[in-house]
């Protein structure tokens, strides 16, 4: 078990268990709200540009589109070559607040035959990739109706 657990991404996520968010920004002017996180200028074409805060994203959201990974990404995907592939499913989770949808991984075990459009989802820590020290963390996305 590695000792520490940090973010992949230094500022994409904060917290662990009931207070796992992911970190976005948001444009103090127009109020669009970006993740990956945009922290130089807010991407609104119609926007003259404001300061854009971090904040914590919904941790709950629907499912917008899903699909099967049955290949091995190129670079910079981590994984092991050594290893077999195992598929995985990508979903694509609308947060109705931020009105903006955000790619990730379904949490370990959910498969393409346990999802729907429209289900609801939240967002819970994984990792990406650990070694004996740290563990490097990513959110995967899980149905709120599966416990871990
Ligand atoms: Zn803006």
């Amino acid at each position: 078990m590695p000792h520490t657990r940090t973010p992949a991404v230094a500022g994409w996520l904060d917290g662990e268990g009931e207070d796992f968010r992911l970190l976005g920004t948001r444009c103090s002017s127009c109020g669009s709200v970006f993740f990956p996180r945009e922290d130089v200028h807010c991407r609104n074409p119609l926007c003259a540009g404001g300061a854009l805060e971090e904040v914590p994203l919904s941790r709950k959201g629907h499912i917008w589109s899903y699909t099967d990974s049955h290949y091995r990404p190129p670079s910079p995907y981590v994984s092991n070559p050594e290893l077999p592939w195992e598929p995985y499913a990508l979903i694509a989770v609308e947060l109705a607040a931020e009105r903006i949808v955000v790619l990730g991984q379904a949490a370990p075990g959910v498969t393409v035959a346990g999802l729907a459009v429209g289900m609801e989802v939240e967002a819970v820590p994984g990792v990406l990739d650990e070694d004996a020290e740290t563990a490097r963390t990513i959110w995967h996305w899980r149905p709120t109706g599966v416990r871990a």
